[in-house]
């Protein structure tokens, strides 16, 4: 049996449902935080250091170099494993304080134990691996087997390091790509030296607040996307990029690479990418005065939004209310009051963004240039719409203005631009099917595929086009 690939209903609003879940998870969230926690000492430590299922055999301690240490075993660490091997990243290993690959189905093994969901839902890598549960609630040593069987598979068991519990990390202050890490733990390791690489974004370079830091990182990764061809990452990683430049004082270099970002997400029909991409762009105009160009930037993003979509939305016309507030200022609180009212149900304040005081003051700049009774009317008038009402009005205030921005051309799906990228890197199709864990046939109907939309007759005609694409995208200079 082959499964096709999960359809996404379209009036799914994605965003907004992730922010419910972050909403119902804050609630439970524990007010003594990590006190909460008993520490395994005296009577617990027995119970919690040793393994019951497995003699632990002892091993000479370990020093070397690693690309990525991933910490657990369980299905998360082994996810690491299996998507880093993917990406083409070698240098990993699973450490994890249990006997064996499978983390909560190793350590559990009481009678009945099963899980409580459908398996062919839980298990990941059922299609990659042709595994099939015996049963719609597999029992918990079918899925600790199973565990077992992706760690065979996919040679994880190599580099595992297993008993081997870390108590703590320790580096030695050097810049991030380059630190040293210290596994303090149960055996006598003294350390490893593990070049850990940061998830890149925009969450990484909030959470560093040291922009220096966090630019070094960006160029690793829009250098280490740019490797694996068109995508989704890339685009991001240059938009990220281009961020950290306006906020370490180069407005125009990062405005070039927020660019690069919105193109390549158009490009490769990465719309999410592209709401993402122009919001920023819109922020940054707005930042250097450029309002209207902020405008644009806003507007364009907006004509990608879906239905439904709260969020993206809210940051959309919040932006355009701030880039009209001091030529309509009427209009502009009617905007920036709908954006905020459809946010409060999912209490997530505009306030508390990143771009909450750029916001704030376009409402105090709209605000100044009316009367307060004026104001408090407009602001009044922004109250009772629907974000599907909200999309449709300001997509209407400014039809002469806001054209549709480019799609891609090519048609290409983003399966078919990663193997036209592994084709221009000059991999046979097998090669490629072992890297994407795909029948060589597969490969060779999507390359057909390829072909076919860009109208091309051989392999390298493809390669050229990859070139081209990316020599397009490239930075000047
Ligand atoms: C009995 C049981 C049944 C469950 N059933 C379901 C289900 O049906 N559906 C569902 O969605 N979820 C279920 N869960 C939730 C389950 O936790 C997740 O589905 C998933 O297995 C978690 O994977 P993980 O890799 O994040 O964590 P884990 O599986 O907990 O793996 C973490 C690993 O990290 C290791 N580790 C932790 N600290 C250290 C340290 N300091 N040093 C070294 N190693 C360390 C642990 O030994 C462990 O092997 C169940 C959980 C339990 C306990």
């Amino acid at each position: 049996m082959k499964c096709a690939p999960t359809q996404t209903p379209d009036d799914v609003d994605i965003r907004s449902l992730r922010e419910k879940y972050l909403h119902e998870r804050d609630k439970r969230i524990h007010r003594q935080g990590q006190k909460q926690y008993v520490r395994p000492i005296g009577e617990f430590a027995d119970n919690y250091e040793a393994d019951p299922h497995m003699p632990v055999v002892p091993r000479d301690p370990i020093s070397e170099d690693l690309d990525v240490a991933i910490l657990g075993a369980g299905w998360s660490g082994i996810l690491a494993a299996y998507h880093l091997k993917q990406a083409g990243v070698t240098s990993f290993r699973n450490i994890d304080h249990a006997g064996d690959f499978g983390g909560v189905w190793y350590w559990n093994r009481y009678p009945g134990l099963q899980c409580d969901n459908d398996a062919y839902c839980y298990l990941p890598l059922l299609e990659e691996t042709g595994f099939m549960p015996s049963k719609k609630f597999s029992d918990g040593w079918e899925i600790y087997e199973y565990c077992q069987q992706i760690g065979k598979k996919f040679g994880f068991y190599d580099n595992a390091l297993f008993h081997t519990r870390v108590t703590g990390l320790r580096w030695d202050g050097s810049p991030i790509d380059v630190r040293l890490i210290e596994l303090v733990g149960n055996s006598d390791d003294k350390f490893f030296q593990a070049a850990m690489h940061m998830g890149i974004g925009y969450v990484a370079e909030r959470q560093l607040k040291d922009m220096e830091l966090a630019h070094s990182q960006m160029v690793a990764g829009v250098d280490m996307y740019t490797t694996l061809g068109p995508g989704p990452q890339l685009a991001m990683a240059m938009g990220s990029l281009g961020s950290v430049e306006v906020r370490l004082g180069r407005p125009d270099v990062g405005r070039d690479w927020i660019e690069k970002a919105v193109a390549m997400a158009l490009e490769i029909d990465d719309q999410y990418g592209a709401v993402g991409a122009y919001f920023h762009l819109g922020y940054l105009e707005l930042d250097f005065g450029t309002r209207e160009k902020a405008l644009a930037a806003f507007l364009a993003g907006l004509e990608l939004v879906e239905r439904g979509d709260t969020l993206s939305t809210t940051d959309q016309v919040a932006g355009i209310g701030c880039a009209i507030a001091d030529t309509d200022p009427r209009y502009a609180l009617r905007l920036l009051s709908a954006a905020a009212r459809l946010r409060t149900p999912l209490a997530l304040p505009v306030a508390r963004q990143p771009w909450g005081p750029r916001v704030e003051s376009g409402v105090q700049e709209a605000r100044s240039a009316l009367s307060e009774k004026e104001s408090d009317a407009a602001w009044a008038s922004g109250g009772g719409l629907t974000v599907d009402a909200l999309q449709a009005e300001v997509r209407g205030h400014f039809s002469s203005r806001s054209g549709t921005p480019q799609r891609p051309a090519h048609g290409l799906s983003r399966r078919e631009i990663e193997i036209a990228g592994l084709v221009a890197a000059g991999m046979t199709s097998r090669a490629i099917a072992d890297k994407l864990f795909l029948s060589e046939r597969t490969v060779e109907t999507h390359l057909t595929h390829i072909m076919t939309k860009l109208g091309f007759s051989s392999r390298a005609q493809v390669a050229t086009w990859i070139a081209d694409q990316r020599r397009a995208l490239a930075p000047e200079g």
